[in-house]
C-alpha cells in the first residue's frame, strides 16, 4: 500500500510540475502560430519561405497537441459537464473506432441496458474511449478481439475491489475496454499513466495518451484499472460514479458536434 500511495503523490507532483509547465509553454505557441500565420500571409505559395514557414507551422501545431495531453493529465482543462449515458457515447463513436481499428481487428461494442447516468464531459469521455481503443489496436498488429463494454456496479460489487488508488465503495458506471494483444509485463504497468511513458519508440508514441485518462478520468471522480497479462491480452476498466438525476435535468442524448465532426 506504502509504494501505491507514493505512487500517487508522484503522479500529483508530476501532473503539477507538467500542468505548469504546458500552460507557460502554450502561450509561447500561441505566438509561434499566430506570427507564422501573420508571415503565410504576406508570401505566396510559390515563394521559397512558404514551405519553411508551413513546417513551422506544422511542427508548433503538433507541439501544442502534446501539451492538450499534458494539460489534460494534470487536470487544468476546463471541463463541460452534463449527465450523459456512457452507452450512448460509445455506441455513437462505432463509425469514427471501425476506421481506427481497420480490418484485422474485430470491434465489439457491448451497452447494457438501463445504463445508470453519469456526470461528465462527453468530449473528454471520448477522448478516454479513442486513447483506449488507439493503445488495444497497438497491441494487436496481427489482429485480435477488441470490447468495449458498458455495465452498472453496484454497491456490493464494488465493495470486493480493493488495491485500486483512491478507490471508495459505491455505485459506478465502467467503461471497459479489452484486447487480445500483446498484454504488459509488471514493469510496464507500473509506469503507463506517467507522462512521457511509452514503449512505442520515437516518433511513434507520446506516451501521453495514458497520462490524459488518468487526468481526465480522476478529475471526473472516478478512477481507472488495469488488468493484463503477457500474450493474452489487457483490459482497461474506467469507473465514473453513478450519478442521480433530478427532476426535470436536461440529459444528453446525442453527442455535441465537436464529437461528430472529430
Ligand atoms: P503511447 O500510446 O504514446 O505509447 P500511452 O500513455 O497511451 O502512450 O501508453 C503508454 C504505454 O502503455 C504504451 O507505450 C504501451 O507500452 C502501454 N500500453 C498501453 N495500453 C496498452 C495495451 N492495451 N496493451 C499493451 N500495452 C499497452
Amino acid at each position: 500500500l506504502e509504494g501505491r500511495v507514493a505512487q500517487a503523490q508522484k503522479m500529483e507532483a508530476v501532473g503539477n510540475l507538467a500542468g505548469g509547465i504546458a500552460h507557460d509553454f502554450n502561450n509561447v505557441l500561441t505566438a509561434i502560430i499566430g506570427f507564422s500565420d501573420l508571415l503565410l500571409q504576406t508570401h505566396r505559395p510559390s515563394d521559397a519561405a512558404y514551405r519553411d514557414i508551413k513546417n513551422i507551422q506544422s511542427a508548433a501545431n503538433r507541439a501544442a497537441s502534446l501539451v492538450a495531453g499534458l494539460l489534460g493529465f494534470s487536470r487544468k482543462q476546463t471541463q463541460q459537464v452534463t449527465v450523459v449515458d456512457v452507452g450512448d457515447v460509445t455506441s455513437e463513436m462505432m463509425p469514427v473506432l471501425k476506421t481506427q481499428v481497420g480490418e484485422k481487428i474485430d470491434l465489439k461494442i457491448q451497452a447494457e441496458r438501463d445504463l445508470w447516468y453519469v456526470k461528465a464531459d462527453s468530449n473528454q469521455l471520448y477522448q478516454v474511449v479513442l486513447n483506449l481503443v488507439r493503445n488495444a489496436r497497438d497491441a494487436m498488429p496481427n489482429g485480435g478481439k477488441l470490447t468495449i463494454k458498458t455495465r452498472n456496479v453496484p454497491e456490493r460489487e464494488s465493495q470486493k475491489m480493493s488495491g485500486v488508488p483512491g478507490f471508495t465503495p459505491g455505485e459506478y458506471v465502467v467503461i471497459e475496454v479489452a484486447d487480445t494483444g500483446t498484454g504488459m509485463a509488471p514493469e510496464v504497468m507500473e509506469k503507463i499513466f506517467e507522462p512521457f511513458f511509452t514503449t512505442k519508440g520515437v516518433g511513434k508514441g507520446t506516451g501521453l495518451g495514458l497520462a490524459s485518462v488518468y487526468g481526465i478520468v480522476k478529475q471526473s471522480g472516478g478512477f481507472i484499472q488495469p488488468e493484463s497479462e503477457i500474450g493474452k491480452g489487457t483490459t482497461f476498466k474506467v469507473f465514473l460514479p453513478r450519478y442521480f438525476v433530478e427532476d426535470g435535468e436536461d440529459v444528453e442524448t446525442v453527442l455535441p458536434q465537436t464529437i461528430a465532426a472529430a
